[in-house]
């Protein structure tokens, strides 16, 4: 427990200097425009997960077809299975997601205005997911930007900003999104690419319970993870999984898929009337355009699909 006991002001350069700190691409992306055509890395921060992801997204069937029949921009991931084969287990992985928990909570500060709603709205979401067996946490954090993010194991945090202008639906397709990223592992399958959760993995190994001096080693180790940013880059390929995995969700959720389109709208409007608030993680229009047509495309499949594909009860 370690609150920053700043206030507004204070709390909010912390938030900013989290994610400069997290991502030295998320610097660069602000101020050079231009590089978001890079297509290797989304330039995100790890708070800057939702809105930055637009600009992963280049759509092949919209740049390609050019005006005529869209093809299919999920079409990698329908079918796809989940597991952590090949990956840190999911034990373990519940024990970094807690310590990297315990590190970004070093750096923001929580509120409990909304949690509930948060919660409620995530977990009923979770439930449908296609890891439903995982103890999913939500955590409210106090920024006036409109942000969302998620760590491996389950740990999902949204800004009190982003719960205050989204509905029900469009709350949902943001949690849903996230949850994407957890059953797709996407965080884990990026720490596998670096030493660093062989590191981990290596602590882990070596003990039947934390404790003391290895306790502290994985919180060096955990530490060093949430500050190299690799929490947060994901590429784009898995930007677009998490879309699709949560438009999915939280349809079979009950809550409109709609939702995730009009999010998407009216953080495009709050970016052309304040785009303060949207800043540096919401830095290409045109993508985020994109992203509305992939989510169209596949709403549009959803409801053609008959409603006898749930299998579940
Ligand atoms: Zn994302």
């Amino acid at each position: 427990m370690n609150p920053l006991n700043s206030k507004r002001n204070g709390l909010l350069a912390a938030i900013i200097t989290l994610a400069i700190t997290f991502s030295t691409l998320t610097l660069a992306s602000a101020q050079q425009p231009q590089q978001r055509s890079q297509n290797t890395e989304s330039q995100g921060s790890i708070i800057s997960d939702i809105f930055s992801l637009g600009s992963t997204i280049v759509s092949s069937a919209v740049s390609s077809a050019t005006g005529s029949l869209q093809s299919d921009p999920y079409e990698q991931f329908r079918g796809a299975r989940y597991t952590n084969a090949g990956l840190m287990n999911e034990r373990d992985e519940i024990r970094i997601g807690n310590q990297f928990h315990v590190e970004v909570s070093k750096h923001v500060q929580y509120t409990t205005a909304g949690q509930e709603r948060v919660n409620r709205i995530g977990q009923r979401v979770a439930r449908t997911s296609l890891r439903p067996t995982l103890l999913y946490k939500f955590h409210v954090i106090q920024s006036r930007e409109l942000n969302a993010f998620s760590t491996p194991g389950g740990h999902i945090y949204v800004t009190d900003a982003l719960v205050n202008v989204a509905n029900d639906d469009e709350l949902a397709s943001v949690l849903s999104h996230e949850i994407g990223h957890v059953v797709a592992r996407h965080s884990l399958k990026r720490l596998q690419q670096t030493q660093a959760l062989g590191d981990l993995a290596n602590i882990f190994g070596s003990i039947t319970g934390i404790a003391g001096q290895t306790a502290g080693q994985l919180g060096t180790a955990a530490a060093q993870v949430v500050a190299s940013g690799l929490l947060a880059s994901h590429s784009r390929d898995e930007e677009r999984e998490a879309d699709f995995l949560g438009v999915h969700g939280m349809a079979k959720a009950g809550f409109d898929p709609n939702g995730m389109v009009t999010m998407l709208q009216k953080v495009q409007q709050i970016a052309h009337s304040e785009p303060d608030i949207i800043g540096s993680i919401f830095s290409d229009h045109p993508d985020t355009q994109e992203r509305i047509d992939n989510t169209q495309y596949e709403i549009a499949r959803i409801r053609s699909t008959p409603a006898r594909t749930r299998r579940r009860r």
